[in-house]
């Protein structure tokens, strides 16, 4: 079945802010589908089951790797997260826009396969501020938060993967940089279907001298 929505994918270290951006993105966007992951890892204070995630035992999470039932997956701070292909199709066949959150390893094996989609990386101002709003989080020991910041660097490093980078200074100001490249990313010409055949004609002509 062919869609016209498009696929972003969005990625940023732990503690950039991408909480807050998908919130106010819904707000701006409401159109837009989130693919919900599949988590092993406990919910956080506040986190709804099918809304922030789906938490999954870690037996109920390798059967799922063995039926092949995502789209991609990844181990990320020793619990492991997946894209469900059924998360992103139920919305992406019906022609919406979807927007799937994963980390860089994620996204990596997505460039493998030469998945469609735009790709969207969020930067932190810096490591300092990366590492500030990690601990005023307070949802995690210092340990932990060590370990997030190591991991965090090699991302950065890695966000040449990506097609686009946004700096998250602002998160009222990222979600409109967001916004921007979301509705940009619909007048692609490859994306443009000519409203008459008289104009399909032209471009056609046009293509072939
Ligand atoms: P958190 O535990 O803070 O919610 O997420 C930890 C990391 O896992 C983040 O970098 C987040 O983007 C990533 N993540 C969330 N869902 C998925 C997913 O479905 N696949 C992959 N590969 N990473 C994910």
């Amino acid at each position: 079945m062919q869609s016209n929505g498009i696929i972003f994918i969005l990625s940023a270290p732990s503690g950039t802010g991408k909480t807050t951006i998908c919130k106010l993105l819904t707000q701006k966007l409401p159109d837009l589908k989130f693919s919900i992951s599949h988590t092993t890892r406990e919910p956080r204070n506040g986190e709804v089951e099918g809304t922030d995630y789906h938490f999954t035992s870690k037996k109920e999470f390798e059967e799922k790797i063995e039926r092949g039932e995502f789209l991609e997956w990844a181990k990320v701070f020793k619990n492991y997260y997946g894209t469900a292909l059924e998360s992103v199709d139920r919305h992406h066949l019906n022609g919406d826009d979807v927007l799937i959150e994963l980390d860089v390893q994620g996204a990596q094996s997505l460039r493998d396969i030469h998945y469609k989609a735009v790709f969207i990386f969020i930067m932190p101002p810096s490591l300092e501020a990366l590492e500030t709003r990690l601990n005023n989080r307070g949802t995690e020991p210092a340990s932990t938060i060590q370990e997030r910041l190591k991991i965090s660097e090699k991302e950065i490093q890695l966000s040449l993967l990506y097609d686009y980078i946004l700096t998250n200074v602002d998160a009222e100001q990222t979600t409109d940089h967001l916004l921007s490249i979301i509705t940009a990313e619909h007048f692609r010409k490859e994306r443009y279907k000519p409203s008459s055949p008289d104009l399909d004609n032209l471009i056609n002509d046009e293509a072939h001298t």
